[in-house]
């Protein structure tokens, strides 16, 4: 038997990256997939075929979680469509990253619309659905640095932070009707997101993991599998870290030892505003930004 058979999962963000690895995880284990993403392009289908090809139902939705309007909606479509829905994994993010001084209002507002009230929305229109199975496992992808802080990384913390007081209230409020609630904390994993910053920064990280090594989308997955199952059915209101091993360590902006300075060389990842989608920049230490 397998771990998700007869279960209904909804993942957002989920046509790349992470979400895709734990959709694809999810199938694996015989749950049917529905997952969202910004546009349902070329990349989504190929996801959704990808995923179908496992054996299951699967279905991509156009949807802009950061929506509450968006999110009803879909929810609302996906439910009729799939007939209930067990496993929610709130996964759609972006950054925005840059030092407070220099954060703009649209920076700190794109973050936590889409990393943090994203995942209110979804809570908020699924709960009805899940209070009447009396059953769901809702999972935040959060991230270390939602535990730990990092500097030139205010909005994204705090959007992450957000995210595992948001599954531990839930948890509390939920859990009297069978609902569990839990956040995954990933350090360091290599996908589109982190490609972006440069081999220099990439090694610099890899020497303070324990393990000597970035993560891979699914190292996230297979806890995340953990926690969408019954394997976790005594859990909730927990945040997994997959992996940080230090107490102190700067994510991937900053080159090493210095501070401010070696920040504003660093290079930075950064988001085309009107797409949504990451751009390249080369930040130096006169502010100026460099497309790459
Ligand atoms: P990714 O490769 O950039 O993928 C993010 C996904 O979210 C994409 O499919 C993207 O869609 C989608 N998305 C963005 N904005 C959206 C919106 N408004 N509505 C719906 N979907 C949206 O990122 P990732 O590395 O897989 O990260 C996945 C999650 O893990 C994020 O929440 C991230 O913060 C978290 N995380 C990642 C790391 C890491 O090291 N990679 C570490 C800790 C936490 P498009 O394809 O249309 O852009």
């Amino acid at each position: 038997m397998k771990l998700l058979e007869g279960k209904v999962a909804l993942v957002t963000g989920a046509a790349r990256g992470i979400g895709k690895a734990v959709a694809l995880k999810f199938a694996a284990q015989g749950a049917a997939i529905a997952f969202t993403d910004l546009v349902i392009d070329d990349n989504a289908k190929a996801t959704e075929s990808e995923i179908a090809a496992l054996g299951v139902k699967c279905k991509g939705y156009a949807s802009n979680a950061a929506d509450f309007g968006d999110t009803a909606r879909v929810v609302e479509q996906i439910a009729a469509d799939f007939g209930r829905i067990d496993i929610l994994v709130n996964n759609a993010g972006i950054t925005r990253d840059g030092l407070m001084m220099r954060m703009t209002e649209q920076q700190w507002d794109m973050v936590i619309g889409v990393n943090l009230k994203s995942a209110f929305n979804f809570i908020h229109a699924l709960t009805p659905v899940m209070l009447k199975q009396r059953a769901g496992s809702i999972i935040n992808m959060s991230s270390v640095v939602g535990v730990h802080g990092n500097a030139g990384q205010s909005n994204y913390s705090a959007s992450k932070a957000g995210m595992i007081g948001l599954a531990k209230s839930i948890a509390q409020e939920l859990g009297p009707r069978g609902i569990r609630a839990n956040a995954i904390a990933p350090g360091f994993i290599m996908t589109e997101m982190t490609d972006a910053l440069s081999d220099e920064v990439k090694a610099d990280w890899a020497k303070r993991i324990p393990l000597r090594r970035g993560g891979t989308p699914e190292d996230v997955a297979n806890v995340a599998l953990f926690l969408a199952s019954d394997l976790s059915s005594y859990v909730s209101g927990q945040v997994l870290q997959v992996l940080v091993g230090f107490s102190k360590i700067r994510l991937g902006l900053s080159k090493g030892r210095g501070g401010l300075q070696s920040f504003r060389q660093a290079r930075m990842a950064t988001v085309a505003p009107e797409r949504g989608h990451w751009q390249v920049c080369e930040k130096t230490t006169a502010g100026s930004n460099r497309q790459n």
